[in-house]
């Protein structure tokens, strides 16, 4: 099936008689007739639900659904995407390991990164994504357990180079993590260049209402954990799970079967039937809101670029933006709804513009269908140092413009009058 197919039947095929509409599981527990029976779910013998914290029948149509659409081979949805992040490292590393990551990436993935997983005893060295291949390599340690790197960096909207960094990745023997969340299955499938982990925030593009923060981690299934020294959690018994051995016993799908019976057992960041549903419904329509998004968005960033109080406008789809070769490689299909630019005049002209906006929201989100505005320095980046701003990409004067649905007329005329009355 194609992916606008896809989004509408997979994960959930009702038979004889039942909704057609996936259903709602409002339930904490599943019963059984026999000891036996929850003996075999508890060895993890047979697949099956006892407890939604570990798995519920509406979250996993949801987590069918975007195995398939990203092309994996097994997906745990999280309570939202920093728990996703956070488990898809806290499954390959424990204290005394280390991450490669690119230095673009979400502000709350950094923090998350540079403050909390070092506390936790786990190490993060980030580095430009556009160095040379011996430079990121230099950042490689024995105790290196991944790569991350999003696909198009929020806010920044660099894209990476997914192909280059999964083959650096897979030199040193450790597989490639890939935030989605920007460019969504519908513009990217990052297991198609190589990647070996997906994760997204669903709050953002696969919801795209605004209604239900979440995440989901997708595993590819292609990642060889027996054939890589550095991952013997996998490959020898798991002591807190009486010896079974991932690997031996999931194959393609040890890395997200791991994630689930040790971390979302122990960390317990799971998603609900009610917002698996909301994340659903949004997916349904995925493909068509990605279309109108990215018309959008390319239409506003060639406006935005023609303004005079307008210094730089970053949209990868933009000819002539840095990321325009890349762009044409990765996101065949559009550039995604988010736009970065700078306004003339810095932190105060920024202000008065996104003040002075009449239907335009300000809003800490994006990918909402509403088209919504954001200044990073002075809230989602506010915790960075003005060294880790420049690193992350992000300048005090840069709006972060998320393009909706809206008639693109409309959005273009808050602009403009928002962008005169900041100029005076
Ligand atoms: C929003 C976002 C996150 C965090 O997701 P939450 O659902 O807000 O926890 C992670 N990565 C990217 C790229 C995001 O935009």
């Amino acid at each position: 099936m194609k992916l606008e197919t896809l989004c509408l039947h997979a994960g959930y095929t009702p038979k004889n008689g039942e909704p057609r509409v996936l259903p709602i599981c409002q339930s904490t527990t599943f019963t059984y007739d026999t000891t036996r029976d929850v003996a075999k779910l508890f060895d993890l013998e047979v697949p099956g639900f006892f407890y939604s914290r570990l798995g519920n029948p509406t979250v996993d149509a949801v987590e069918q659904k975007i195995a398939a659409l990203e092309g994996g081979v097994g997906a745990m949805c999280t309570s939202s995407g920093q728990a996703a992040s956070l488990i898809s490292i806290l499954t390959l590393a424990r204290a005394g390991d280390h991450v490669v990551s690119a230095s673009s990436i979400y502000g709350g993935t950094f923090n998350l990164f540079a403050v909390t997983l070092k506390r936790m005893g786990i190490e993060v060295t980030f580095i430009d994504e556009n160095a040379s291949d011996e430079e990121i390599l230099k950042a490689v340690r024995s105790n290196t357990k991944a790569f991350f790197g999003e696909t198009v960096a929020n806010p920044s909207m660099d894209v990476l180079d997914i192909e280059r960094m999964a083959n650096l990745a897979h030199k040193v023997g450790v597989p490639l993590i890939v935030d989605n969340t920007f460019a969504t299955p519908y513009l990217c499938r990052p297991f198609d260049f190589g990647a070996d982990i997906v994760v997204h925030s669903t709050t953002k593009y696969l919801d795209g209402h605004a209604l239900q923060v979440g995440g989901v981690i997708v595993d590819s299934g292609n990642f060889d954990w027996e054939a890589s020294p550095r991952f013997s959690e996998f490959t020898t018994p798991d002591d807190s799970y009486h010896g079974l051995v991932y690997t031996k016993a999931f194959g393609k799908a040890a890395y997200i079967v791991k994630a689930r019976a040790q971390m979302m057992r122990d960390l317990g960041c799971c998603q609900t039937a009610q917002g698996a549903f909301y994340i659903n419904l949004g997916i349904e329509t995925l493909p068509l809101r990605m279309q109108r998004h990215c018309e959008n968005a390319l239409k506003v960033s060639k406006f935005l670029a023609c303004q005079n109080n307008v210094i730089e406008v970053r949209y990868p789809g933009l000819e002539g933006s840095k990321n325009y070769e890349l762009a044409k490689k990765y996101l065949k299909k559009g550039c995604s709804g988010v736009i970065s630019f700078e306004i003339k005049g810095g932190r105060e002209a920024g202000a008065k513009f996104i003040d002075s906006l009449k239907m335009i929201s300000l809003e800490v989100h994006v990918a909402d269908i509403r088209t919504c505005v954001l200044h990073p320095a002075s809230s989602t980046h506010r915790q960075l140092s003005d060294h880790q701003l420049e690193e992350a990409g992000i300048t005090p004067g840069l709006i972060r413009l998320s393009v909706g649905l809206e008639n693109v007329d409309d959005i273009i005329d808050d602009l403009r009058q928002a962008l005169e009355a900041a100029s005076v």
